[in-house]
Parts: structure tokens; C-alpha cells; sequence
């Protein structure tokens, strides 16, 4: 079974694509990454930054999570990121999506030994 971990990096990492101006990026990315598999996921950030400077922010001090939990870190700096939102008219299984890049710190929640990211939160 996949582990969170490995979910949270296929759901969220992205590393080698810079945030191109790619009104397509979403739509294919979110279908390469099986999202759209059984409904379309509305809403879903990918990161353009090295792994290790994203787990590393499970290094960062603990913040409350929006779920209440307080296994969420916040990164120090702002990192790339493409957000990636269903559009209003999208009907699964044909899903299309809003694709929009931002500059802002994030905001994940860790668990598990090696104590590494499992959820994306949200963009500060
Ligand atoms: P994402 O939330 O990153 O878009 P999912 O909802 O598919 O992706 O998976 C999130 C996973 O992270 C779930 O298995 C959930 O149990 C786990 N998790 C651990 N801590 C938290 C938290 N504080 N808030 C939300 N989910 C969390």
C-alpha cells in the first residue's frame, strides 16, 4: 500500500518543472498523478523545490493545522508553488482546472519515523 509519505509526494512534488506559465499545467499534472481517478480532487498544490527542502520543513517549530491537529510546520522562506483549482463548469470525469503559481511560505503536516511531510495545509 502506498505509504503517506510517498502519497504526499506524488500528490504535492514537483521539483523539476519550473512554474511555467502553463495554463495546461494542471490539468495534465493532476490527471498524471491520479486525482481524477473515481471523482476530481477540487483543490491541490504542487511544490517546485528540491525534497529535501520540503521535508526539511518538518524540522520547523509545530503550528496548529486547520483540522485542529498540531503536527503542521510552516517553511521559513516562500517557495514556488502551482495551485490548482477545478473549474466551476468541470464535470468529473472530464475534470479541468484553473492553474495558478504563487511565491508563498507553506504549511505541511508531518507524522511517522523518519518524521516526514503526509499533508499538504495551506499557503501562507
Ligand atoms: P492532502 O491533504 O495532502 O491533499 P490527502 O487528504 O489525500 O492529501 O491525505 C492527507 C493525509 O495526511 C491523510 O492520510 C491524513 O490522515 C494525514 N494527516 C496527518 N496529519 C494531518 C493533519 N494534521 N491534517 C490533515 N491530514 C493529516
Amino acid at each position: 500500500k502506498e505509504s503517506g509519505a510517498r502519497k504526499f509526494q506524488r500528490q504535492h512534488m514537483d521539483p523539476d518543472s519550473n512554474p511555467s506559465n502553463n495554463s495546461t499545467y494542471c490539468n495534465q499534472m493532476m490527471r498524471r498523478r491520479k486525482m481524477t481517478e473515481g471523482r476530481c480532487k477540487p483543490v491541490n498544490t504542487f511544490v517546485h523545490e528540491p525534497l529535501v527542502d520540503v521535508q526539511a520543513i518538518c524540522l520547523q517549530g509545530n503550528i496548529t493545522c486547520k483540522n485542529g491537529h498540531s503536527n503542521c510546520h510552516k517553511s521559513s522562506s516562500s517557495m514556488h508553488i502551482t495551485e490548482c483549482r477545478l473549474t466551476n463548469g468541470s464535470r468529473y470525469p472530464n475534470c479541468a482546472y484553473h492553474t495558478n503559481q504563487k511565491e508563498k511560505q507553506i504549511i505541511v503536516a508531518c507524522e511517522g519515523n523518519p518524521y516526514v511531510p503526509v499533508h499538504f495545509d495551506a499557503s501562507v
